[in-house]
């Protein structure tokens, strides 16, 4: 019957593919992944022989009209990132929507990723978060993204290059104040390291680190000041002249 499979594959260890994945990329007409060689590896290890497309950022919407058109024909369609699940902070999620639209079922198949790895075991809330993803590259963008953010009382989960932690973390002291902090790294590889501490405190070692990082940030322990959003008039004034 034809499915889109929604497919988390490991993070890091091998270990973490789980036997129900495997058993539905072996059997699935199509896999569609972020990047073929990538995953090429993965299903060579495991001895998986299935057709496999590229569905990477530049080309989804295209190739996602392609892969309603395979449903259609009554193929069963599995997607895959790089690592973890799909769909989050990786491609995946205009295919999901259109086939939804189409009317097809949406399958998960569950494993791993990186947030909720990091994030229970960082110490921090775990009842209430925020998952954001990447914040942006640019430092005026970034540090307005960290503005809407600043009054959340909910932990904040972030994903981050390796090269760009430094001032992402800068970014973060000036907006949100010198918090408590859990910075995860190499996720269950074998230099996986829970590095906790201020924001400061971790700014003073962030330069040695390599390998792939996940920044969690306490959340808000203030209130919103109600004289704020009367500091920061520029856009609103201006959406209300134009309404
Ligand atoms: N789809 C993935 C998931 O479900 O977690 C996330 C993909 S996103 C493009 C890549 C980012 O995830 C990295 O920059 C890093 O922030 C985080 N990440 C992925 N693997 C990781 C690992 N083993 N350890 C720490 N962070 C990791």
């Amino acid at each position: 019957k034809p499915a889109l499979y929604l497919v988390a594959t490991p993070i890091g260890n091998l270990e973490e593919m789980t036997p129900r994945a495997i058993s539905i990329l072996a059997s699935v007409d199509v896999i569609a992944a972020e990047d073929t060689r990538n995953t090429m590896k993965l299903l060579t290890h495991f001895g998986i022989k299935t057709r496999l497309l590229s569905h990477h950022q530049h080309n989804e919407l295209q190739s996602a009209k392609g892969l309603v058109d395979l449903l259609d024909q009554g193929n069963s369609i599995a997607i895959v990132s790089d690592a973890g699940y799909p769909l989050i902070s990786d491609p995946g999620s205009i295919v999901c929507k259109m086939v939804i639209e189409a009317g097809y079922s949406v399958i998960p198949v569950s494993g791993s990723n990186a947030m909720l790895n990091a994030l229970v075991c960082s110490g921090l809330d775990t009842q209430h978060f925020l998952f954001y993803g990447f914040l942006k590259a640019s430092e005026k963008e970034r540090i307005r993204e960290l503005h809407d953010l600043k009054y959340y009382p909910f932990t904040l989960v972030f994903y981050e290059a390796p090269h760009r932690i430094r001032k992402m973390l800068e970014s973060c002291k000036e907006v949100l104040g010198n918090r408590q902090m859990c910075l995860a790294r190499e996720l269950t590889k074998k230099h996986e390291e829970f590095l906790r501490g201020t924001i400061e405190e971790l700014l003073e070692v962030v330069e040695e680190l390599k390998g792939e990082m996940v920044v969690i940030i306490e959340g808000s322990k203030e209130e919103k000041d109600p004289g704020e959003d009367q500091a920061m008039p520029l856009v609103h004034d201006q959406i209300k002249t134009y309404i």
